[in-house]
């Protein structure tokens, strides 16, 4: 394995286990969703190979050239959305993914709703909130969150596990990890999709039960990666 990449990945698993411990938080509380985007099978096996098996994606079309090899070498993996999905790819994205992060609209909803059911497949879903309200960004707005997790439920028939949220890359991140924290127990929701390579300690400390890494394990991204 690349010693930078076996370095870089064994510090980050550190460093969460710590954040949780000093959280008091078992060691385990929040999962690793190793974010592979931009990055090929030569990246990701030797990652694979130190025990990681939650991976996160965020464009449809990339994953789907990128996982299914390495799915069939390694059956036991997990494949996250983290990215926007468009109700076009739905049916693509039910049949690859086992967790979708971005569910943020009713279109979308609706969409995933009918493949899962075409498709027989039942995959975990959280709901995509937009804490810092940024018109450019994915996402529910804070005041709609509780009523579209609602519809989803009832309209939808969605299981939705928890809620995700990435905060304006400016703003210290713990106010829009609270204000998930507090929506999610407001709608009965344990789960919490938070922090990055840059703030995962501070979302564990705010109640994360899984981040997302992606530079802090494979190095910087090729720039159209975004
Ligand atoms: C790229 C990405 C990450 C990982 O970002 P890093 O700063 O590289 O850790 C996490 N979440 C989402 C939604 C992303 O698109």
């Amino acid at each position: 394995m690349d010693e930078d990449l076996s370095h870089r990945y064994a510090a980050v698993k550190a460093a969460l286990e710590a954040a949780a411990k000093a959280a008091g938080r078992t060691p385990d509380a929040a999962a690793l969703v190793a974010v592979s985007k931009t990055h090929g099978p030569e990246a990701i096996r030797p990652v694979i190979a130190a025990g990681q098996r939650i991976f996160g994606e965020n464009r449809v079309q990339e994953a789907k050239a990128k996982w299914p090899s390495l799915r069939a070498e390694t059956p036991d993996l997990e494949l996250r959305l983290i990215g926007p999905l468009q109700s076009n790819k739905a049916g693509e994205a039910v049949a690859l993914f086992d967790v979708i992060e971005t569910v943020d609209r009713e279109k979308i909803a609706a969409a995933l709703a009918a493949e899962m059911e075409r498709q027989g497949r039942r995959l975990r879903l959280y709901v995509q909130v937009n804490t810092g309200e940024e018109p450019q960004k994915a996402g529910i707005a804070p005041g709609e969150a509780l009523a579209f997790v609602e519809r989803c439920r009832t309209v939808h028939g969605l299981a939705i596990e928890g809620l995700m949220c990435i905060p304006p890359a400016e703003d210290d991140p713990a106010p829009h990890f609270q204000l998930l924290a507090r929506l999610a127990r407001q709608a009965g929701l344990e789960r919490l999709s938070m922090g990055m390579s840059g703030d995962f300690e501070t979302a564990v400390a705010h109640g994360a039960t899984s981040v997302r890494v992606g530079s802090a394990i494979f190095g910087q991204r090729e720039a159209y990666g975004g």
